[in-house]
């Protein structure tokens, strides 16, 4: 609306904006922009900006090519690293459409507004907040990643042992400036593994949120000579990199996900949204999990889950319910890595948990002891599925089941099935050097 228009434009003028970032995300959730003038700002406000769709990932066909940026003027954000240059640069995070003015379906963004909508229409809002993990490793002189850690520290280690402290103080500072709620700072387990984490939002805001936070984390700590990686499993042998999603359902004001009454403190809805989730779960895995490399991560004894059950306290688990409760009553999904589309991630476990709600599903009962300690008979008595073992698997499973392709619509759905089946061929096909390791010598 117009006050908000004033209101960036008044902040344009005091920060002496130049240049704008239009901002969007391909089906992978890679971010891209096209940069503007500030001249152009109510062209730009107007949804005037065209650019070729055939030449982004999982968009349109080149006969069909010219699509058009509508900027989320919630998503106005002064690039805080640029103000000091004497002038400045600012971004806004944008829906894509078609030039008859309708939402573009290829546009990931969009399938998540639709799965909104859905929520919206049983009465629900939905919230999220994710925590994404990575790992920072040194470059080399001429600012390549190399496959040297930052640092050797551990969980909560403070500095000197933890190298990192001062990049994330930067990224803090940049994510702050553009409006960030941050909570909580951290060396995480693995060495040169890190964690910074913000507040819930709705989940249309969480997903733009973890995508800005994706490229501010790169963006800083490439000022310091790092590289920043949310690849799943970066190095062989210790933990990896998780997005896990913390999810509820509002309805108005009230969590939905809260009853006092319970022995849990969980509602019915809640139950029915965790096996709605548990149900769904490896049929959507592709999506929340969507390299070869993610799993790599999905393996026992790294704090990743690779067993379908839930437990209130168990980190061993899919699915775990942190303590707090009353309107911070939610689920924590630890399944998803930050190398997904945090887009179509969350969309497709809110389908899932709306199914669960609509369905009436029931949840089986929570698992409390630790499953990696258990054998396989032990999971088999108790009903414990495993989530898919490698991309391969995880495809069959978005395949025969519903939940992607209603959740992604045709456009999406197609694109992406095509773009991982060959992902997967490549790397099926490809001479890994585990085999040259393995066999070179030996046969
Ligand atoms: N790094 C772990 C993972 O791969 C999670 C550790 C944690 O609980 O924060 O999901
Ligand atoms: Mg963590
Ligand atoms: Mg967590």
């Amino acid at each position: 609306d117009s006050t908000t228009l004033e209101q960036i434009k008044k902040i344009m003028n005091e920060k002496s904006v130049e240049l704008l970032h239009l901002q969007f995300v391909d089906i992978e959730g890679i971010l891209k922009h096209v940069t503007v003038t500030v001249e152009q700002f109510d062209d730009v406000v107007e949804g005037k900006m065209m650019f070729d769709g055939s030449s982004i990932k999982g968009f349109s066909p080149i006969n069909k090519s010219d699509l058009y940026l509508q900027p989320d003027l919630n998503t106005f954000a002064v690039l805080p690293w640029t103000v000091e240059q004497g002038y400045s640069e600012a971004r806004f995070l944008c829906s894509v459409k078609n030039p008859d003015g309708t939402l573009f379906e290829g546009d990931t963004r969009n399938v998540l507004k639709k799965t909104v909508e859905r929520a919206a229409d049983q009465g629900y809002t939905i919230s999220v907040g994710p925590e994404l993990e990575f790992f920072l490793f040194k470059t080399d002189e001429n600012g390549y990643p190399t496959q040297e850690l930052g640092d050797k520290a551990g969980y909560f280690e403070p500095s000197p042992y933890d190298l990192g402290e001062r990049v994330r103080l930067e990224i803090y500072r940049a994510l702050k400036a553009m409006g960030f709620t941050i909570e909580a700072s951290h060396h995480e387990v693995a060495e040169g593994q890190h964690e910074i984490n913000f507040k819930y939002a709705d989940v249309l805001t969480a997903a733009d949120l973890a995508t800005t936070y994706k490229w501010v984390v790169k963006t800083v700590a490439k000022k310091f000579g790092l590289h920043a990686t949310f690849m799943p499993k970066p190095v062989f042998g210790i933990n990896g990199s998780g997005m896990h999603v913390n999810m509820s359902f509002f309805e108005g004001s009230e969590n939905a996900f809260f009853d006092p009454s319970d022995e849990l403190q969980l509602s019915k809805k809640a139950y029915q949204f965790i096996a709605g989730v548990l149900e769904n779960v490896k049929s959507f895995t592709a999506i929340t999990n969507p390299l070869v490399n993610s799993y790599k991560r999905l393996v026992p004894g790294y704090e990743a889950p690779c067993y379908i059950a839930w437990s209130t306290s168990n980190r061993s688990a899919l699915i775990r319910i942190p303590a707090k409760r009353g309107l911070a009553t939610r689920v924590e999904l630890r399944c998803p890595d930050p190398s997904s589309n945090p887009y179509l991630t969350f969309a497709v476990i809110a389908s899932a948990g709306l199914d669960g709600i609509e369905k009436e599903l029931e949840a089986p009962v929570q698992i409390q002891e630790d499953i990696f300690h258990m054998n396989e008979e032990e999971r088999a008595f108790r009903g414990i599925d495993n989530l898919p073992g490698s991309l391969a698997e995880a495809l069959k499973e978005l395949e025969a089941g519903e939940i992607a392709s209603q959740t992604l619509g045709e456009h999406v759905y197609t694109e992406y099935v095509s773009l991982k089946k060959g992902e997967w061929d490549s790397y099926r096909t490809a001479v890994h050097s585990w085999e040259i390791a393995n066999y070179h010598s030996k046969f």
